[in-house]
């Protein structure tokens, strides 16, 4: 198959290059030119535009930062739309707003085109190994249709129910992540503050019930002080307020939600948007003048 690969940043291009090794052609697109050079140099064809890119595939995925970029690729000037092809399929797998994802399926309808939303979870090295979780939106035929594609991609694939119920998942993973990563913040400030070393806390919890792959992947990260993305502080607070505006529009209150968002902003302000978002402990350290780290031996 002829597949078009629209976003070619931390995520979209190790996820094109496992689509190349699954036998499939790739004609790929960025707004950068360096990334798509990288990616031609792998074996892609060089698209010259969105529009460009659909006219030369039969199924379109797209791989950007938010909503207002996935709108502008599929439906503006030059957009996927504009050149796409009779009973092609769009993919975007980008985390988006869901109601976003209803407007841009709505859009591709009205040409007949088919649309998924279908965001994915498990960060850049689950990118590059093919085993990310993907979390479909979509027409259960057309869902059927991909998903030896999504498979390349992902180690799970999973419909979740119609156009932006891809995104309503991956919304709910974004605050269960968020929200105990703050949780860990606090819970490694106090035994810190009280004295213990935050690595034995760690040893000594993450078997029992609070263990978790959060708490696995992000304690090291910040007993070692190392913040390098990974998942970016300002990528965490798009997904939060996604989440807040999708809530306020079905009447949900989401206080726990709310208030981490509000610790990213502040992180952003002070010049962390480009940190990992196990960064966000380090608002909790600053209430509490207290910062989590081994003792010096
Ligand atoms: P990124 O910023 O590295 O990549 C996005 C790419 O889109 C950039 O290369 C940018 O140049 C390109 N782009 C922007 N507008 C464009 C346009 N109009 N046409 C063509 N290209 C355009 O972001 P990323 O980390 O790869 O994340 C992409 C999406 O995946 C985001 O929605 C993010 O929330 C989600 N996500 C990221 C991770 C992660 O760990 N990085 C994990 C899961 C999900």
């Amino acid at each position: 198959m002829r597949i078009g690969f629209i976003g070619l940043g931390i995520m979209g291009k190790p996820m094109a290059r496992n689509v190349m090794k699954g036998g499939h052609e790739v004609v790929a697109y960025d707004i950068v030119s360096g990334l798509l050079e990288a990616v031609v140099a792998d074996g892609a064809a060089r698209g010259a535009s969105c529009s460009d890119v659909a006219s030369r595939t039969e199924v379109i995925v797209t791989m950007l930062p938010d909503g207002p970029q996935v709108e502008q690729a599929i439906l503006g000037p030059n957009g996927v739309l504009e050149g796409i092809r009779s009973r092609a399929v769009v993919i975007d797998m980008s985390s988006i707003s869901p109601l976003v994802s209803q407007r841009v399926g709505a859009a591709c309808a009205e040409k007949s085109v088919d649309f998924l939303d279908a965001p994915v979870s498990g960060g850049e090295p689950k990118a590059v190994d093919g085993t990310l979780a993907i979390m479909a939106g979509g027409d259960p035929a057309v869902f059927e249709k991909v998903t030896p594609i999504l498979r390349l991609m992902g180690a799970s694939v999973t419909l979740t129910g119609p156009v932006g119920a891809g995104n309503v998942a991956k919304l709910a993973n974004q605050i269960m992540v968020a929200c105990n990563i703050a949780a860990m913040g606090e819970a490694l400030v106090l035994a810190t503050k009280c004295g213990l070393d935050p690595e034995v806390v760690f040893q000594a919890v993450k078997g029992g019930l609070a263990g978790s792959t959060v708490l696995n992947a992000k304690a090291p990260m910040v007993i070692s002080r190392n913040f390098q993305p990974g998942f970016r502080i300002r990528l965490h607070e798009k997904d939060l307020r996604n989440a807040l505006l999708t809530a306020e529009s079905v009447k949900v209150s989401l206080p726990l939600t709310s208030m981490v968002q509000q610790m990213l902003i502040a992180l952003m302000n002070s010049g962390g948007g480009d940190l990992d978002h196990s960064a966000i402990v380090t608002f909790i350290e600053r209430m509490a003048n207290t910062q989590v780290q081994r003792p010096t031996q």
